[in-house]
């Protein structure tokens, strides 16, 4: 079994991954078992840049194969915005209801039709010596009138995925998990992950 490390402290993004990545003989670490590491600084303009920065610095510093992601919230009308500033939109130590309120405001008197978006998330995984494998998925859907729904977090009470009439706060974390940008980026790298690892 090949050992993995996930360049996150978050020990609910671990389980989940390896939950998700269960169909594969990996071991996760995460950032936990690797005390002298801090945190990498995401100054990209893209989620892929974002995403292969930490796998990359996570590689080299630790040795092993690492897997990153990176995600956030694209509005079509707003350019792609708030894109990879999703967790700082309404300013550095911004609240998800900081947030919310900031993306309501700019979408202030929009009718549904115009208010589509998608949430994106991109997964890097480097070797140390810099190789790398980048999957994206993406879960479209429309962004509320208002807040509706307890669960989730960030921009989920916001979120009408497509083919929903509720917004992702309002679904089960198995249907979210089944149709959300991660699950999808997920099951992408999936089907790349053991090619990637046998050619190393
Ligand atoms: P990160 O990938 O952990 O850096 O997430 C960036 C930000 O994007 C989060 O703080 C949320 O604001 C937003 N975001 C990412 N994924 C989701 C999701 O599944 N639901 C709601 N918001 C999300």
């Amino acid at each position: 079994m090949v050992d993995i490390v996930i360049a996150t402290r978050n020990p609910g993004k671990v389980r989940e991954l390896q939950s998700l990545l269960d169909s594969v003989d990996v071991h996760l670490l995460s950032l936990d078992d690797f005390d002298q590491i801090g945190e990498v600084e995401e100054t990209g303009n893209t989620f892929e840049e974002n995403a292969l920065l930490k796998a990359t610095e996570v590689a080299k510093a630790t040795g092993y194969v690492t897997i990153a992601d990176d995600s956030g919230l694209m509005v079509d009308v707003l350019d792609g915005r708030p894109g990879v500033l999703s967790a700082r939109y309404a300013g550095d130590n911004a609240s998800d209801s900081d947030n919310n309120k900031k993306l309501l405001n700019e979408l202030k008197d929009l009718p549904l039709e115009k208010r589509d978006a998608a949430f994106v998330c991109v997964i890097a995984s480097a070797d140390p010596k810099g190789k790398h494998i980048l999957t994206r998925g993406v879960c479209r859907g429309k962004i509320a009138l208002e807040e509706k729904g307890q669960g989730g977090f960030g921009y989920d009470p916001l979120f009408f995925p497509a083919q929903y009439d509720c917004t992702m706060a309002e679904i089960s974390p198995e249907i979210k998990n089944s149709i959300s940008h991660r699950a999808l980026a997920v099951e992408e790298l999936k089907k790349l992950l053991p090619s990637f690892l046998a050619q190393l």
